[in-house]
């Protein structure tokens, strides 16, 4: 490596965030101000319904035992329906079950649009699978159900739906050549340096394949990018209008050129894999992720023998205010070497262990790609600021693994910026992920260290199918769990330790978003032995709009703040989205057919006692 190209390593990016960076482990045990002391012995599991909250100075606040939920009683589950919603809900789930029609769902929508024209499918539509999943088209539209939801107790979080109506082709080709491929990469020199995890593949082309009830995005040009820019800023209004504490859901990938976030997500990957590389060479390999900390004196050595730095160049990357004190850089400090602020051309260059070159962590981007990269912070900055104003919170969902890292980095800025007061803007965790404990853990130490609130929504994650079929096509190390039951195990791991220091925090909050029963039951339960009451509105729980009623109602109706995934927009651009979810039901056969028992037993219930054309009632 020419050691004239040194400048342009580590130094870069140090010194954007030198009074920040590098804070140590010990530094972050100490508490924060205005949070209440850590006491020493972990919180005990034998106390089970302890109904002492923690006070905003850490006191114990007497709290009324917490409310019991029945999710089998479909007098209290379906409180808020009228009889024709009941209906409605009985046949369009049962529908959704049946497989044929389920696979064939966009061509019989297409069928019937022709035969009926345009207003009375529509109206069809209305009566059946949009009026059961979507709120209605637009924010005026949606009023009413978002009003009766709340008086049941029930939030939203408002989730503009609308989707482009793509061939596969179409979207394959507006991935591979507007969004996601530099031209230069496909021969350039610098594509074998490349993760091919985080390139583009033609066959992975259309992202909506094989991905449930999740909205997909492609990216056609920056002025698209601001048209969604703006949808989102109507979302957040009307959430703001809807109700107090509500939320507006956006994506990131509607913001920018997915080929930044697949850049950016390689350069944090790789840059995650030296440190850990580093870590063996110290003998510290296999640590759980917060307890790996690396020997500043020995990683100068190091990097000095792999011809990064020399000592008397890397001394002061390593000289944060309390590095004198523990000497050790953790995973945290390292992250911070890397600002998303930073012009990205200029990032490191890192030795390749395979080749033992120094390679750039990334490629080069050009002035345009640069401008792309910094209109998307910008949008998302527009969009976290409206909604501080609006009092709204701001869900960023999570995506594709190859995307994933960088969402949750520049989720993470928005957090350092305007999480300083209270949580507005939530990031999302995919606990089907291995990693999903260790980026749950770090980012709730980075908040700690740095002060800021800590926001999350814990899901299992969508796009499991395709992930897996990428990872076997493609041929990189799945970055899932490889069962059901492994998911399940990290799912109850990451809320645990969440519940767990929520418990010690006034700076936690945590979304529990999951149609599955068990889980709701395991956090409920969790949360009263750990003396977490619902009034403290520290837990949330979440459900799609149309679904689980049987869960979300009676959890509404005790007092636990729960909210439904509000989807709406124009029946025909919501379309795309609904056959696919759709779909989802079809994989969730044995839980839909818990709730259709359900749903029948409480119309049969009205139509015995002669309450059938009753007004819904709270
Ligand atoms: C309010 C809300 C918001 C959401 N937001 C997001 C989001 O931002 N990003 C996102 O990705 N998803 C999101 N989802 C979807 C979510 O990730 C799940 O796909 C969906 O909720 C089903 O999981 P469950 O916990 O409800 O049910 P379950 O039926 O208990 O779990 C099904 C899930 O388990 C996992 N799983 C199933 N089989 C296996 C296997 N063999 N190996 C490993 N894992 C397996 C998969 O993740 C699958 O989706 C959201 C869901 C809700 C309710």
């Amino acid at each position: 490596m020419a050691s004239s190209a040194r400048p342009l390593a580590l130094r870069a990016a140090c010194s954007l965030r030198a009074p920040r960076c590098l804070r140590s482990t010990a530094a972050a045990r100490q508490e924060q101000p205005g949070e209440p002391a850590r006491p020493p012995p972990p919180p005990d599991p034998e106390r089970g319904s302890a109904h002492g909250g923690t006070g905003p100075r850490g006191t114990r606040r007497v709290q009324p035992p917490p409310p019991a939920v029945d999710f089998g009683d479909p007098r209290e589950a379906f409180r808020s329906k009228s009889s024709a919603e009941l209906v409605r809900a009985l046949v369009v789930l049962r529908l959704c079950a049946l497989e044929p029609l389920v696979a064939r769902s966009r061509q019989l929508m297409n069928l019937s649009r022709k035969l009926l024209g345009q207003q009375r499918f529509e109206k069809l539509m209305k009566m059946t699978f949009y009026g059961q999943f979507v709120a209605g088209e637009d924010q005026e539209a949606i009023k009413p159900l978002i009003q009766r939801n709340r008086a049941f107790g029930v939030g939203s979080v408002l989730d503009y739906s609308v989707e482009e109506d793509l061939t596969p082709e179409e979207a394959e080709r507006k991935e591979m050549d507007e969004a996601c491929v530099k031209g230069a990469e496909i021969d350039g020199p610098g594509a074998a340096q490349r993760e091919k995890q985080y390139l583009a593949h033609r066959e992975f082309g259309d992202r909506r394949d094989r991905v449930i009830s999740a909205r997909t995005y492609f990216y056609a040009d920056e002025t698209k990018c601001d048209q969604h820019m703006d949808t989102f800023l109507r979302c957040i209004e009307a959430s703001g209008g809807s109700s107090e504490d509500s939320f507006s859901a956006i994506k990131l990938t509607a913001l920018g050129r997915p080929q930044f976030l697949l850049q950016f997500s390689e350069v944090l990957m790789k840059w995650r894999k030296f440190f850990h590389q580093m870590a063996a060479e110290q003998g510290k390999a296999g640590l759980a992720v917060m307890e790996t900390k690396l020997e500043v004196k020995k990683l100068q050595e190091t990097l000095a023998n792999l011809g990064i730095a020399t000592k008397a160049e890397s001394q002061h990357w390593f000289t944060g205010e309390d590095l004198g004190v523990s000497g050790t850089v953790d995973l945290l400090d390292w992250n911070s070497l890397i600002d998303s602020r930073t012009k990205l051309s200029k990032l490191l260059l890192i030795p390749n262990m395979k080749t033992g070159q120094l390679e750039p962590l990334l490629s080069h981007f050009t002035e345009e790609e640069d401008l792309q990269m910094k209109r998307m912070l910008q949008r998302m900055d527009v969009l976290a600021t409206r909604a501080l104003e609006l009092g709204v919170r701001l869900m960023v969902d999570a995506e594709q693994t190859y995307f994933q890292p960088a969402i949750s980095r520049l989720t993470l800025e928005m957090q350092r910026k305007f999480n300083m007061e209270k949580a507005v803007v939530f990031n999302t965790f995919q606990c089907y992920l291995k990693e999903a404990y260790d980026n749950v853990t770090m980012d709730v130490e980075l908040s700690r260290r740095e002060g800021w609130h800590f926001g999350a929504k814990l899901v299992r994650g969508a796009y499991m199918e395709q992930e897996q079929a990428r990872a076997a096509q493609v041929g990189y190390e799945d970055p899932l769990n490889p069962t059901y039951e492994k998911t399940n195990e990290m799912y109850q791991r990451c809320l645990d330790y969440v519940l767990e220091e929520i418990k010690y925090s006034q700076k936690i909050k945590v979304m529990v978003a999951s149609h599955n029963e068990d889980t709701v039951t395991f956090t409920i339960r969790r949360m009263a032995e750990l003396g977490i009451h619902p009034s403290e509105k520290k837990v949330y729980f979440g459900q799609l709009l149309g679904m689980c009623d049987q869960i979300t109602f009676p959890l509404g109706q005790a007092g636990y703040p729960v909210y439904k995934y509000v989807p709406y927009g124009p029946v025909n651009e919501v379309l795309p989205y609904l056959s696919r979810r759709a779909l989802e039901n079809r994989g969730f056969m044995k839980r839909a057919k818990r709730e259709r028992d359900l749903l029948w037993s409480e119309f049969k219930r009205r139509l015995i006692t002669g309450s059938l054309f009753c007004n819904p009632s709270h």
